[in-house]
């Protein structure tokens, strides 16, 4: 599957690089160049195919309510999600993917469940495994009747969510910090193509595709914890019964991390105006001004790459040190005192966040991206090596062609970073990097492919070839 669609991809982006006339005039309505622009035209002229200014997120796009209650032991959480959804397609059912029931989720001791559905147009839910733990990877929604295209439902989900405490994942509990992220059934579509109903694989990585929505959260945890999340939170409720309620809204997120803890927090604001919320646990590996400090430089350097933060507010919660961290929009959960994985999670923010890709199908999309963006902001971390352009196997192969972790982190990660390194240096930064900005403002908030990769670097045929020959699929060189 995946290498007939690089075939496909490569055709078009033949197609697209004989005809020279910039992808502008099959992706947008600018009027077409007058002339074959040039790498350097490219870069002083915004029409060649980018952008005047980011794309705004769908107007129509989901509302997400989330209200969660941390039980008072810490290790489970009840929750209810409502979602209003009108499909860009016509649907005959709602598909949302478990997360937590991963094919570790019994070793580390995860469990999502839907106890209840509830909603005008439902028939009845049912699982599907899709090669997740019990009791399954997917909670497919039945609908009564077809919901055509443009018409929107309103489905509530009441749900228990057990959290691990055998590892370092999307959720767990460690001493006293409880923390969650796609802790919720999560809406699986991809806008102009359907439900991602993707395997889980072996292989630790995410493998979903959701798209922005509005999105409110709130949380219920015992009053003396301090609860992170993602958005820009509001002050508590005063305590009540041993209790208070927390509340956050983000209007354009994919998905949601929530963290509960004695965190102390700093507070800072970017020069670019980012609300940066830290917190760190008592004995914890970082101090908190150190944590605030790197997070809003890392911010600002990225900004000076990549345009402006996608987000009102970023919040970060250092959690005991597992090793490692993991992105969310608007919020990041820190395992590791690292500097350079806290500039990888911010790089996510544009890369991931922002700009969306299905996780399971095109994992170089936010992976390779935000290893180069940590490379070219922090040269000296090292954690690129231009060198891992040579290894043997696809950097954009799909999450279950990776037979192993180190192999995945090797492709995708290494050589994925490793190859737009190489592209950046064939034809030089101040084009290169254009055309990155290009194809972040014309794929901000929606589920970005390949194909806009191809676009955004047309003009630029060395870099293109560079980046086709790192991640094409060919049987040669296939991962064994
Ligand atoms: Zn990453």
């Amino acid at each position: 599957m995946t290498a007939r669609r690089w075939t496909v991809l490569v055709a078009a982006g033949a197609l697209v690089l004989s005809g020279c006339t910039s992808f502008a005039d099959t992706v947008s309505t600018s009027p077409p160049p007058t002339a074959e622009p040039t790498p350097k035209q490219a870069e002083d002229d915004d029409g060649a195919g980018c952008p005047a200014e980011r794309a705004e997120p769908d107007p129509d796009r989901p509302e997400v309510s989330l209200d969660f209650r941390l039980a008072d032991d810490r290790r489970s959480v009840t929750g209810t999600e409502t979602v209003i959804f009108a499909p860009d397609l016509d649907v005959r059912e709602l598909v949302f993917r478990l997360v937590p029931n991963g094919p570790d989720a019994a070793a580390i001791g995860n469990r999502l469940v839907v106890d209840e559905v509830r909603g005008d147009d439902v028939a009845r839910g049912r699982y599907e495994a899709v090669g997740a733990g019990d009791p399954g990877g997917l909670y497919v929604v039945e609908l009564a009747d077809e919901l055509p295209a443009g018409e929107s439902t309103e489905v509530s989900l009441d749900f228990s969510l057990t959290l691990g405490s055998r590892g370092f994942d999307r959720l767990g509990v460690d001493g006293p910090v409880s923390w969650w992220a796609s802790g919720a059934p999560l809406l699986a579509w991809e806008p102009g193509v359907g439900w991602a109903e993707d395997p889980f694989v072996a292989v630790s990585g995410e493998t979903a595709a959701s798209p922005v929505a509005d999105t409110v959260v709130t949380v219920s945890a015992p009053q003396d914890l301090t609860v992170l999340m993602t958005g820009a939170r509001a002050e508590p409720s005063p305590p009540s019964g041993g209790r208070r309620t927390w509340t956050s809204e983000e209007p354009v997120a994919r998905d949601v991390g929530v963290a509960a803890g004695p965190f102390a927090t700093s507070e800072a604001t970017t020069p670019g105006g980012t609300r940066v919320t830290t917190g760190v646990l008592p004995g914890g590996d970082l101090a908190g001004d150190v944590l605030s400090t790197w997070t809003v430089a890392a911010i600002a350097d990225l900004e000076a790459l990549l345009g402006p933060f996608p987000y009102d507010t970023l919040t970060v919660a250092l959690l005991p040190d597992l090793g490692g961290g993991i992105e969310y929009p608007s919020m990041i959960f820190e395992a590791s005192p690292s500097r350079e994985v806290l500039v990888h999670e911010v790089a996510h923010q544009w890369f991931y966040g922002m700009v969306g890709n299905s996780q399971f199908r095109d994992p170089w999309l936010d992976e390779a991206f935000a290893s180069w963006a940590e490379a070219v902001v922090d040269p000296g971390s090292g954690l690129v090596s231009e060198v891992a352009l040579t290894l043997p196997g696809p950097v954009g192969a799909a999450m279950d062609a990776y037979e192993s972790p180190g192999e995945y982190f090797r492709l995708v990660y290494d050589k994925g970073g490793a190859a737009l390194l190489a592209a950046q240096r064939a034809v030089g930064d101040a084009a290169f990097d254009a055309a990155i900005r290009c194809y972040v403002d014309a794929t901000a908030w929606s589920i970005a492919t390949p194909t806009d990769v191809q676009r955004a670097f047309a003009d630029l045929p060395a870099a293109l070839q560079i980046l086709q020959d790192a991640a094409a699929l060919d049987e040669d060189d296939a991962p064994r």
